[in-house]
């Protein structure tokens, strides 16, 4: 699949990207980058410095202009002056940094587009992720082609676009536990659709801000999508008639290039965090016995939870790999205290890690299984890289991703619903569920099921490829009409 990228189609594009400062968005749009600079194309990298700042630190990055190269193309980094101070106050208000990202960007972007111009470097195709809509409109005004790439399933998207156009009954305060039922995707709980949609949902800024970007649907000439059609193809094909512009799968997006050298796919990772090395850990582990334990970049659980699981995996016999994340520097919460005896009682069997080098850990032979939060990337990775999982989702999309892992997948166990359930989850059903998951009467049906879904991914390599050189040809076509 991937070294096929080396022959895309389709003449020199500049490719001019913006993310969202989240490790969640960042990961799956550089990751799409790589890919079209390695079928020869040129792309710039752009973030605001409230995310550059961070993965400046963590990565061997250089945002000075100079291009590193990948495959047949190279790629830039360029973060903006977001004007966010996170030494404010206020520097937790997720709402004030949206409003202020977007003031300067929609200053500082036309700037930088201008300026690519000038320098002979004319930018071919904007392409944005969700949380920052306005990027359409200035692709817009400035005559420029503009994609979106959805960093979330066709499910949720297809959630999101029923509930802005009201074409489907949500649950109301009234009837909160009214269940959902979109076109061609399984009957959703109240509790499995992305919970920013429900009324009780704490984060409704978080929900006007992704309903955003279908207020924007009608600028992007095409959705790209980290998904895959295997997984969710009526709806992929019923959701592409019903906007009326293609959606484009290219996913799984986080597989490496065959094409990339391992010093380039190094220079081109933007973590946030620094990972620490635990492949070797890994290596003295026997085939099939670690569970790896990661909420990604943004889920803070509550401290009695972090409690029962140190319980629970001390309790059980089960080797771990567990990522415990310091809280985001934008936060006032505390660190995550570990009871006091437990690193002594788990001993060797146990490793724990601020932040891991997640593709490689969930690739490693010793990975057993993932307890995970379910968000969109750790979701992919997780399915095209074999691995079950153990689902412990809090809230937005994690929720309908735990949905369908567990009981459309079929690749795993619940070990809770969502945040709203309102429940710690007590230590022995920690040991019982992850022993269960590692050596019980399902694991090995489990474990059938998610190499199914490995296999059906590396196939679906094919149509990626395919749709993402119709993405090229495109947007090489747009660039024969002068703007
Ligand atoms: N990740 C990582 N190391 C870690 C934890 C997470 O590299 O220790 C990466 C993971 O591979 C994924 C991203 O961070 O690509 C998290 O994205 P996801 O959508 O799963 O969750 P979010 O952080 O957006 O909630």
């Amino acid at each position: 699949m991937a070294g096929n990228n080396n022959t895309l189609s389709g003449k020199n594009i500049h490719a001019f990207m913006v993310s969202f400062p989240g490790q969640g968005h960042v990961n799956p749009l550089l990751r799409l980058g790589r890919r079209l600079a390695a079928s020869g194309g040129l792309v710039t990298f752009c973030a605001p410095e409230a995310a550059g700042v961070s993965i400046r630190k963590a990565n061997s990055i250089t945002d000075d202009g100079r291009p590193t190269p990948c495959g047949r193309g190279a790629i830039r980094f360029q973060f903006f002056d977001d004007g966010w101070d996170f030494n404010s106050p206020n520097r937790d208000d997720l709402r004030a940094c949206l409003a202020q990202i977007e003031a300067a960007g929609r200053v500082k972007l036309p700037q930088l587009i201008r300026k690519e111009a000038e320098a002979g470097r004319p930018v071919s195709c904007l392409i944005n992720n969700p949380f920052i809509p306005w990027v359409s409109d200035v692709a817009e005004s400035l005559a420029i082609p503009n994609a979106v790439l959805w960093t979330q399933s066709c499910a949720c998207f297809s959630a999101y676009y029923h509930y802005h156009n009201g074409l489907v009954p949500f649950p109301t305060a009234r009837e909160p536990e009214m269940d959902v039922q979109l076109p061609r995707v399984p009957l959703l709980r109240h509790d499995e659709f992305p919970d920013y949609l429900h009324p009780r949902s704490p984060y409704v800024f978080l929900r006007d801000a992704i309903l955003g970007q279908f207020r924007n649907l009608a600028t992007p000439f095409c959705v790209l999508m980290d998904t895959f059609d295997e997984m969710e193809r009526d709806n992929i094909e019923y959701m592409s008639r019903v906007i009326g512009r293609p959606i484009r799968t290219v996913g799984p997006l986080f597989k490496e290039l065959e094409s990339e050298s391992e010093s380039e796919s190094k220079a081109l990772r933007a973590d946030f965090f620094k990972a620490e090395d635990c492949i070797e850990w890994l290596d003295s582990k026997a085939p099939r016995s670690v569970v790896y334990i990661s909420f990604g970049s943004a889920v803070h659980l509550q401290q009695e939870q972090v409690d029962e699981i140190a319980k629970g995996l001390a309790e059980s016999d089960v080797s771990f790999l567990w990522v415990v994340r310091p809280p985001p520097r934008e936060k006032n919460w505390k660190p995550h205290v570990l009871p006091g005896s437990f690193l002594d009682k788990v001993g060797e069997r146990g490793r724990i890690v601020q932040w891991s080098p997640q593709e490689e850990v969930l690739a490693h032979p010793s990975t057993a299984c993932f307890m995970t939060h379910c968000g969109w990337n750790s979701t992919m990775e997780a399915l095209a890289s074999g691995v079950p999982v153990v689902a412990f989702p809090q809230w937005g999309d994690q929720v309908t991703n735990a949905k369908f892992m567990v009981d459309v997948f079929k690749v795993g166990v619940r070990m809770c619903r969502g945040e709203a359930e309102g429940r710690i989850v007590p230590q022995d059903e920690v040991a019982r569920v992850l022993e269960a998951v590692v050596r019980g009467p399902r694991a090995d049906e489990i474990r059938a099921n998610a190499l199914k879904w490995k296999k059906a991914a590396v196939a679906e390599g094919g149509s990626s490829y395919m749709n993402m050189q119709c993405f090229v040809e495109e947007v090489a076509r747009f660039d024969l009409v002068p703007n």
